[in-house]
């Protein structure tokens, strides 16, 4: 009988060891003993994102968790202790030494919880990966921040080592400006003018300190910024078109000879020139302009003949590179693989040179290797091609459209596109997303809980007008923004997963039916099979066009709005969040289903009532200053986007 009781005390023992092991308890109803230790060699950015860590923690379980630096000595208290050279770290072999660009782990070790990161924003990257996959916060709009509440919280062991798929991940959501959501979901470039003016979204993304730290590329067109005086003052410098240099008046639409010796050395003196002013910039761009132009001289002709005029183009960046490099070794040469200079190129890049590939003559129906146009094109071979060529390689890819409010596919060809970039080693990723939405003129927002609005440039490229207007995502813009968010850190996400978590927590009592919608948006069989791309039949869709829906998916939609919005009908904030999604499905049949009077009549009453709401301004869909014609608008529709 003795014995047995010790039998049985013994195995309590165990088990209550075995969970004491496994199990932590960062809270406890409130109430927490644990402080969060920030290694005092952290950066700016990194001691914002502890802080911010605590905020985010508080308003999960209402308990304050202390910041504190490690050069105070190790208390007896519990830890979160941040960074891999925290002194409060008793065990330095739990943690891989080694990690790379933006990598991170998290040990729980004892009653310690230990984050600690690798170089370029790996901690801060941990820091909001451990309130993403153990505390299950989403940041899915610069309104809809979701921390769930917990005022409890209980940890099994974790041993977690995590990289991103791209050392350099942005979007230009319309949601970029918001720093909570770009920091949250752990893209790392800001995205913002290199050069000139700083409009003032740009200066409130950043003046938050969490965003110090970022790498930021933005200048898109860089020959665009070459002073008047030098384009003017040096007649050899510009193209040579039809046998003339004359002059063009405006910067967009110039080329300049990129053979011409003393060209290539002023633009290395000038790149220099900019650095010495920010020499923590991590790129520096020397693109050329948005005309697709070539020059024409002899002996440009001559080197075309040689190397391409892709290859010309990597020989004037090398040139510069090598003039900047040695003064400035880590920075990269941002040069494009666009346009007329998108042919994979005769000659390898300087290791400084990046090439920005931007596949922009694609067919964004399918994945980058997938679908007839893409695959006849050899878009994946070319790509492998500027890879062999060049140390450095991002990636430009579109998602703009200049029907952004109706329906079309894109999360799924996006993901397999991601996957396949990250296959092949490119190493960062720009997404470009916005174009010509309507947008709110006045500020009276209160973002999205009732109206979702975010501010924006009137000059899109330069940005160095204000942000006099706030974007309105109808549709599905925001979801998309958070997808790609998501897939830029992991590019083999469960998507469907990552779209219902949106859905359930942004769409409450209707995420079911949003979900429905989304899916049913995604699957190709829900267009018209019109194509693009002249040579081909079937679904093609050009960047910045958006397919026909049929009638059927309209049909289809419109009842999981009707039962979306029944759902939502007591809650104003879900509810508004429907009626702002529905708006592309009404104004979709309104556009294309002429036999329906009742649908339209009900329709056209939701669309105008939402578009008041909104102050809806349209660039290419809907004329701005001009009377709403729906007609005028489905002959525009049909003349530019197909
Ligand atoms: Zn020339």
């Amino acid at each position: 009988m003795k014995n047995k009781a010790v039998f049985i005390s013994s195995i309590l023992v165990t088990i209550f060891c075995c969970q004491g092991l496994a199990d932590i308890t960062l809270c406890d109803n409130g109430r927490t003993s644990y402080k969060i230790v920030l290694s005092e060699n952290a950066d700016i950015s990194t001691a914002a994102a502890a802080v911010d860590f605590a905020a985010i923690l508080k308003e999960m379980t209402g308990a304050v968790f202390p910041v504190v630096y490690d050069f105070y000595p190790a208390a007896e208290a519990n830890e979160i202790i941040l960074g891999i050279d925290n002194k409060h770290i008793k065990d330095h072999n739990l943690i891989k030494a080694d990690m790379s660009f933006g990598e991170y782990q998290i040990i729980i070790s004892g009653n310690s919880i230990i984050i600690a990161g690798g170089p370029e924003r790996g901690l801060i990257n941990g820091i909001y990966g451990f309130c993403r996959d153990y505390l299950d916060c989403r940041w899915l709009t610069p309104g809809c921040q979701y921390i769930p509440s917990k005022p409890t919280v209980k940890l099994p062991e974790i041993r977690d080592c995590k990289k991103p798929a791209f050392r350099y991940r942005s979007a230009d959501s319309i949601m970029q400006w918001d720093a909570n959501w770009t920091v949250r979901n752990r893209l790392n470039e800001s995205k913002a003018a290199s050069c000139g003016e700083r409009p003032s979204a740009v200066m409130l993304l950043h003046n938050d300190t969490r965003t110090a730290t970022m790498a930021n590329s933005w200048n898109p067109h860089a020959f665009q910024s070459i002073p008047e005086a030098v384009y003017k003052g040096n007649e050899l410098w510009r193209a040579e078109i039809e046998g003339s240099r004359k002059y063009i008046g405006n910067p967009a639409q110039r080329a300049f000879c990129l053979s011409n010796k003393e060209f290539n050395k002023w633009v290395a003196q000038w790149t220099l020139r900019q650095l010495r002013q920010k020499p923590n910039m991590p790129f520096i761009s020397i693109t050329h302009t948005d005309i697709g132009i070539s020059c024409d001289c002899k002996d440009c002709l001559k080197a075309y003949k040689k190397i391409g005029i892709s290859g010309l183009n990597i020989q004037f960046a090398n040139n510069v590179a090598k003039t900047v490099a040695v003064e400035f070794p880590d920075v990269s040469i941002i040069t494009f693989a666009y346009n007329h200079t998108f042919a994979p190129p005769g000659i390898k890049a300087h290791p400084s040179v990046r090439a920005v590939w931007a596949p922009i003559g694609a067919d964004y129906a399918y994945a980058i290797n997938e679908g007839e146009v893409n695959i006849k094109d050899n878009y994946l071979g070319q790509l492998r091609q500027w890879c062999a060529n060049t140390k450095q390689l991002g990636i430009w890819y579109y998602q703009y459209s200049h029907f952004a409010m109706l329906p079309r596919p894109c999360l799924f060809a996006t993901q397999k596109s991601l996957q396949k970039f990250k296959e092949l080693g490119v190493d960062q990723v720009f997404i470009e997303m916005f174009f010509n939405p309507c947008w709110k003129k006045t500020f009276n927002t209160d973002t999205d809980k009732n109206i979702i609005a975010y501010p924006c440039f009137s000059d899109y490229y330069t940005r160095q007008t204000d942000a006099g207007s706030m974007f309105i995502p109808y549709g599905l813009e925001h979801l998309r923004g958070y997808i790609y968010s998501e897939l830029l850190w992991d590019t083999d996400i469960s998507v469907n997963k990552s779209i219902e978590d949106f859905c359930r927590i942004y769409y409450g009592p209707s995420h079911r039916e949003i979900f429905e919608y989304v899916m049913l948006t995604e699957d190709l069989a829900s267009y018209e099979e019109k194509s693009d791309f002249r040579k081909y039949d079937g679904l093609h869709i050009a960047v910045g066009s958006a397919p026909i829906p049929n009638k059927s998916y309209l049909l289809k939609c419109s009842e999981l709005f009707d039962a979306a919005m029944s759902k939502t009908k007591n809650d104003p904030v879900f509810r508004k969040r429907v009626e702002l999604a529905r708006i592309s499905i009404d104004f979709a049949i309104l556009l294309f289903v002429n036999d329906e009077p009742d649908l339209r009549k009900k329709a056209s009453e939701r669309f105008f009532r939402t578009l008041d709401e909104i102050e809806p301004a349209f660039n290419t869909v809907i004329p701005r200053n001009g009377d709403f014609n729906l007609e005028d608008i489905k002959n525009n529709f049909l003349k530019n986007g197909l």
